[in-house]
C-alpha cells in the first residue's frame, strides 16, 4: 500500500469504530500483531479482537519490573479469551543489567533502562510484521495528540511497517465504558488511584484532576520509547 493509499484509508477509517478498523487491519495485513501492556486500551483492543479472530497474534513485553497485578492480569486474559500471548523480555537479564549499568538503573537513566527492557524486545517483536496494532489514544496527552489511524514507519533494515491505532478517536471515558459494558478484566490498581500503569519503579498514583500519564516517570518524560524509536514517514 503506497503512502497516498494509506492516507486515504486512514482518513476514511476516521468515520469507523475500533472494531471496523481491526477488521480492516486483519483483512489487509497478513502479518499483523497487537502489542499491549494490558492497560485499559490494550484490554479493550484484545477483548474486541479476540471476538473477531481466534488466531490472534498478541505480544507483550515483560520488563521484569511489572506490578504483580499486571502479571496476574496477563494470565487472566490468556485464560479468559483463550489467546496466545507472546511474552518478550529484554535480551539483557536484570542481573546482567545490574552488572553492566549498576543496580536501580531506572533511578539514573530511565532512557537507558527503557531502551534495554522495553524498546529492544519491542523492536525484536516487530521484525517481519506488516502491521502493528497499538492502543494509543489522541487524548492521552501532547505526545499522542497527532496520531493517525494508519501510520507508516521506516524500520532500520529499510522495510516499512504500518502502525494501526484503532482507538485514536476514543477518549478515556469511551475506553472505560467499553470495559465495563463488556465485563472486560482490568488492572485493579486503576481502582487505587493509578491512571496509567507501567513498571512499579516508575509509576505512581495521581490526583483526580491530574493528566493521565503524569504518574509515569515522575512526570520527567511521557513516552518510554517504543512508540518513538522508529521514524514516521511523511
Ligand atoms: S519504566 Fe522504569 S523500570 Fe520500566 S523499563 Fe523504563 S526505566 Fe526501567
Amino acid at each position: 500500500m503506497d503512502a497516498a493509499e494509506l492516507k486515504a484509508h486512514s482518513e476514511s477509517l476516521e468515520a469507523e469504530g475500533p472494531e471496523a478498523i481491526l477488521r480492516f487491519a486483519f483483512a489487509r495485513f497478513p502479518k499483523v500483531a497487537i502489542s499491549t501492556a494490558f492497560g485499559p486500551e490494550g484490554c479493550a483492543l484484545v477483548a474486541m479482537a479476540a471476538g473477531i479472530r481466534s488466531d490472534l497474534k498478541v505480544f507483550t513485553v515483560d520488563t521484569d519490573f511489572l506490578f504483580a497485578e499486571s502479571v496476574a492480569l496477563r494470565e487472566q486474559f490468556i485464560a479468559r479469551y483463550g489467546i496466545q500471548v507472546e511474552v518478550l523480555r529484554g535480551a539483557v537479564s536484570i542481573e546482567e543489567q545490574n552488572q553492566k549499568w549498576g543496580v536501580r538503573l531506572f533511578e539514573r537513566s530511565t532512557d537507558q533502562c527503557c531502551a534495554l527492557r522495553k524498546v529492544e524486545p519491542t523492536r525484536r517483536a516487530l521484525k517481519g510484521l506488516d502491521a502493528w496494532i497499538a492502543g494509543l489514544r489522541r487524548d492521552q496527552g501532547q505526545s499522542r495528540a497527532g496520531i493517525d489511524i494508519l501510520e507508516s514507519y521506516d524500520r532500520e533494515d529499510g522495510t516499512s511497517l504500518v502502525k494501526v491505532n484503532p482507538l485514536a478517536r476514543w477518549t478515556r471515558k469511551d475506553t472505560w465504558k467499553y470495559l465495563v459494558d463488556n465485563a472486560v478484566p482490568y488492572n485493579p490498581l486503576y481502582d487505587r488511584g493509578y491512571k496509567s500503569i507501567g513498571c512499579w519503579p516508575c509509576t505512581a498514583p495521581v490526583g483526580d484532576g491530574d493528566d493521565e500519564r503524569s504518574g509515569r516517570w515522575g512526570g520527567q518524560k511521557a513516552e518510554c520509547g517504543i512508540h518513538t524509536f522508529m521514524s514516521r514517514k511523511a
